[in-house]
């Protein structure tokens, strides 16, 4: 059997103290996830469903990675967010059970063309060209939950050159990690592979070329980006 163009590239995950990789199958995003970040974008932060986008597999950017700047955006911003690994099939699993499929957890970084996100909202158009971009998803190496446990609360920030920009708690996750999972596995078939984008706190902003971004939480370590 021979493809009749180049197979792509599988994307794979780096793993925290070992040579093994974890694959990329899809990346899911929960929106509007911390009541500070749901205010400033001027929605209203009650307990409604969570709600899901997505990311292409092969937007996954190494730690340490540059990340060009994407084209058709002069507001291009970051959202630092606790990634969630899933390491077991599940499908309509209960909150109480969720975390069962979860092998571990990186550090990420949604990274958003927000003028476009912006627009596509107003016309009520898709959400992909504002988030689902080439390079659109820097993500720091895999933790074990068998090593690091089940992370619910610690410190998530990032800084721009230094500055911080965004710091927050993961205890004030609107939806916890249990519930995001349980509520994703009643729409889709969760699969080994799996990454989910829980959401990010307040602050987010605009990046250029020659910043650098370096995100971190509380026991994942953290995540180094340059824009160039
Ligand atoms: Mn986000």
């Amino acid at each position: 059997m021979a493809f009749v163009v180049p197979a792509p590239e599988a994307p794979s995950l780096a793993v925290a103290g070992s040579t093994d990789r974890f694959p990329v199958r899809r990346i899911y995003c929960v929106g509007r996830n911390y009541a500070d970040h749901a205010k400033e974008m001027g929605a209203d932060p009650t307990r409604e469903p969570p709600f899901f986008f997505m990311k292409p597999a092969d937007a996954v950017v190494p730690d340490g990675a540059d990340v060009p700047y994407p084209p058709g955006t002069s507001n291009l911003h970051h959202e630092v967010e606790l990634v969630v690994a899933i390491g077991h099939r599940g499908r309509d699993v209960a909150p109480e059970a969720a975390l069962n499929l979860v092998w571990g957890y990186a550090v990420g970084n949604d990274l958003t063309r927000r003028d476009l996100q912006t627009a596509a909202k107003g016309k009520g158009h898709p959400w992909e060209v504002g988030k689902g971009f080439d390079h659109s998803a820097p993500m720091g190496p895999l933790h074990p939950a068998a090593t690091v446990g089940h992370p619910s609360k610690g410190a998530i920030t990032i800084a721009v050159n230094g500055v911080e920009k965004q710091r927050g708690d993961l205890s004030d996750m609107i939806w916890s990690v249990p519930e995001i999972v349980s509520h994703l596995s009643k729409l889709f078939v969760l699969m080994p592979g799996d990454l989910i984008m829980t959401g990010t706190p307040a602050g987010v902003g605009p990046v250029v070329r020659g910043d650098t971004l370096v995100c971190d939480i509380q026991g994942l370590g953290t995540l180094t980006t340059r824009i160039v």
